[in-house]
């Protein structure tokens, strides 16, 4: 923290100002003993089990305490709060969880803080002893989470399965009729294979479709109908997982 003590005051002051004004603001919009949210014994609004506040920039949630007994919590990927759905940024701390038995902690990709700033909090002992022992994290590889949690906690990989992170599509850039033939050709994005459909109806209705390999980027239709227009397609995989369609193109006449 030291060669950025100047920078950490600025943040830490930002961030109080903020507090002062959203206390206001929400104390005003939402009265504390409003019908229907239930808080827990440390004052905190409990969304089932988990005890939540809204976090200094209001656009999502900081985790407070853990009033259940789960061996295996899964952490919602958004709560509501004061009317809107928000995704949880960061916990505060490991209040209750380790405590009460939790072995296994399933975060969503929006988690970003364990309750400590970064690396070198850690390294100062700002941070002496976080908590959430004998607890195993799991997060999704290359989130947010998976960040925080590495610098200070085990972690295990949640399957591709359960991964929400859409496969990445491609569109067709061309396409290109001759006789009987027509040639597509598309962008070239990272994935597995293409899988390309054509139909003589919009909705592709009764559409044949075939595969390309990950490194080709055109492919030549063959015996399609004279005078017949034609509709196509194009969609990526990636493991076992596809893109959503791309906009359908058009296969002109001949
Ligand atoms: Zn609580």
């Amino acid at each position: 923290m030291k060669k950025n003590t100047k920078k950490n005051i600025k943040f830490y002051a930002m961030i109080l100002a903020m507090v002062l004004t959203l206390t206001q603001l929400v104390g005003v919009a939402v009265p504390v003993n409003a019908a229907g949210v239930k808080k827990c014994s440390h004052g905190y609004i409990l969304a089932g089990d988990i005890g939540i506040r809204l976090h200094e920039c209001a656009d999502s949630v900081c985790i407070t305490c853990y009033h259940g007994h789960a061996k295996r919590v899964v952490i919602p990927e958004k709560f509501k709060l004061y009317g809107q759905m928000l995704p949880p940024s960061q916990f505060d701390s490991d209040n209750g969880f380790s405590e009460n038995g939790v072995k296994e902690i399933v975060l969503p990709d929006t988690v970003e803080s364990m309750g400590y700033w970064d690396e070198e909090d850690v390294k100062d002992g700002y941070v002496n002893d976080i908590g959430y022992h004998g607890i195993t994290f799991y997060v999704h590889k290359g989130s947010k989470a998976e960040e925080a949690v590495k610098r200070n906690n085990p972690y295990k990989y949640l399957n591709d399965n359960s991964n929400p992170q859409p496969v990445k599509g491609t569109s067709i850039k061309r396409t290109i009729r001759i006789q009987n033939l027509a040639k597509i050709t598309w962008k070239k994005v990272k994935c597995d294979k293409y899988e390309i459909r054509y139909s003589q109806k919009k909705n592709m209705k009764n559409a044949k479709k075939v595969n390309c390999g990950k490194n080709k980027t055109s492919l030549v239709i063959k015996k399609l109908k004279k005078n017949r227009k034609y509709y196509v397609q194009i969609r990526t995989k990636s493991g076992k997982k596809y893109s959503a369609w791309s906009k359908v193109k058009t296969i002109s006449k001949r």
